[in-house]
Parts: C-alpha cells; structure tokens; sequence
C-alpha cells in the first residue's frame, strides 16, 4: 500500500479512536468521583492534552496561530468548566424545583423514573431533547439581538483550537450548555441514564475545536466534528444561510432537519473555509473582563470602549 494512503487511513482513523477512548474516559469520570476528587474533571484535561497534541501532528492548511490569546483563553477555559455549571445550578434548581414542589410536594417532575421507560429508551429522549434544545438555543443566539452581544465572542476567534473551545461568556454558555441538563434532572429521569447520555452529548461535540486537520469522513454526519464546526465559525456566512450554518452542539442531525446543514464537497474532498472569524469583521477579544462585562453594559465609561482596541493596547505609543 502506498504511503500517503496509509496515512489517508491514519488520519481517518484518528477522530473515531480519539471519540472511542474518550467515551469510555468520561464513563470512569462519572462512576468514579474519587478520581474526580484528585484532579477535577481530569479526563477533560486530558483530552485537551490530546487535542493539543493532535494540532501539533497534524497540521491545518488555514491553521492562524492564537498563542497570543492564551491567557484569556486559559482564565476562560478555567471559569467555563469550573465556576459556570455550579453557579448556574445554584441559582436556577430552586426556580426549576418550585414547580414540582408546590404542585406536587416533591422535588422531581416524575416520582419513579420507571414511569419515564426502560433505561435505553431513557437514554435516547435525553439524548434527543438535549441536541434538539442546545440546536435552537444556540441558534436564537445568533438571530436575538442581545443573546448575539453574549455569543458573538465566541465567534470572534480566527481559528478553532482546543484551547477556544470554552472562550464564551458565562451566560452565553450556561443558557446552552448546563440550563438543558438541569431541566433533565428535575424531570426525575434515571440517574444512570442522565450519566449515559451526558457522556454521549459530550463526546458528541467534544471534538469540535480541534484544530488539527483530521478527516471526519462519514463521521461529519453523525458527530459535529472540527470539518463541520469550522462553517459554522466562517467569516463568510455561505448565501442562503442567514445568519449562520451547523448550530448543532453534538450531532448534525438536527441541521440536517431544518435546513441549515452545510458541508461542501469538491472532487471528493470536503472543503474548508479559508477564514474563521466574526461575521462583521470584528477582531479577537483579547480581554476576558471585557468580554464578561461590555454586553452587558457594565463596562466603565473611562474604560476603553471600542472593541478594536484589543490586542493593541499593549502596544507602545506611535
Ligand atoms: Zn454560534
Ligand atoms: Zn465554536
């Protein structure tokens, strides 16, 4: 067999391998919370030290470096994956507990989880309500003006890495990301089956920053891999399109549902845009303060105004 076909196959294989191990990974995680105890959330790191790894092997053709942005994207990456979830959950179990509890007298939607079927059936509605919920979240971040000023930073780097997976403004996040698996708690499914399907959700979308060159292949139809996700971050929004394309977190089934699907192909190969960035032509936000603070009018008049201004404060005076 030739070499470059061999390492066609390679590359083929990487993304399944990479989705396999992690899935497994994330099932230990959960049913062992004493690992958890040691180092939190340590398969997640370790996938992003595989992800990174990943970018440095295989190298992609449009790659722009964002190492000047590593400090905003670590103090992100640290909030979203360590301080959203909690306060999120804090503040809105008790609003989603009140129904059941003063309807009910208790404290989940469902007495019994036998009531919601056997576990597998459980595990497919999670995993279908969370992808359909998390697809129309994310899009209404694109279409309604003020979830736009939240989401839009996310949209403001000018490549996908894995470090900019978690670049997004807390809200921005919580609304699509953890609002959707406290609802499933509080409708009383399975503890196992919620655990079943949060692992299949993650892994799902997990992949989808890398920014190694990796062929996604048959799997860009059944998981959002980083061939997928990249249209979805173009700077050129494809005609027909509206304000974006691939809004689904885990999997493109749901683009594929309504219309907003979008890989093309060319003799063959799939093709990739040749600019990520904002829409508009914003620049990256190289300040995490600002990125919590301008959308939601909090950012001190004294303070630099002008979102342009970033990455060029440091810079002495002409
Ligand atoms: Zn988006
Ligand atoms: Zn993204």
């Amino acid at each position: 067999m030739p070499a470059v076909s061999k390492s066609t196959l390679l590359n083929f294989a990487v993304l399944p391998a990479v989705l396999a191990i992690f899935f497994g990974l994330r099932i230990v995680a959960q049913t062992h919370p004493e690992l958890d105890s040691w180092i939190p959330k340590w398969d997640r790191l370790l996938l992003f030290a595989v992800v990174v790894l990943l970018e440095r092997i295989y190298h992609y053709r449009y790659a722009v470096s964002q190492r000047h942005l590593l400090g905003r994207d670590v103090l992100s990456t640290f909030v979203t994956m360590y301080v959203v979830g909690f306060v999120t959950a804090l503040l809105v179990l008790p609003v989603l507990a009140y129904l059941p509890q003063h309807l009910l007298g208790r404290k989940l939607l469902f007495a019994s989880s036998d009531a919601l079927g056997p576990l597998w059936l459980q595990v497919v509605v999670i995993t279908a309500f969370v992808g359909f919920f998390r697809y129309w979240m994310h899009r209404l971040q694109h279409e309604n003006q003020f979830l736009w000023e939240l989401h839009a930073y996310h949209h403001r780097v000018t490549d996908l890495k894995a470090l900019n997976t978690y670049v997004s403004h807390p809200i921005d996040y919580a609304l699509r990301n953890v609002l959707v698996y406290l609802v499933v708690g509080v409708i009383g499914f399975d503890p196992f089956a919620i655990l079943i399907a949060a692992a299949i959700t993650f892994i799902g979308g997990g992949l989808q920053h890398c920014g190694a060159d990796l062929k996604g292949g048959f799997l860009n139809y059944v998981f959002v891999t980083p061939e997928v996700h990249r249209w979805h971050h173009t700077a050129d929004v494809p005609k027909g399109y509206g304000y974006s394309c691939n809004y689904s977190v885990e999997f493109p089934v749901w683009d594929m549902l309504f219309g907003t699907f979008y890989l093309p192909q060319k003799d063959g190969q799939t093709l990739q845009p040749e600019r990520i960035g904002h829409p508009d032509g914003l620049p990256d936000e190289r300040s995490y303060v600002r990125m919590l603070l301008m959308p939601l009018g909090l950012w001190p008049a004294s303070w630099p105004k002008d979102p342009a201004l970033a990455g060029t404060q440091s810079a002495p005076p002409a």
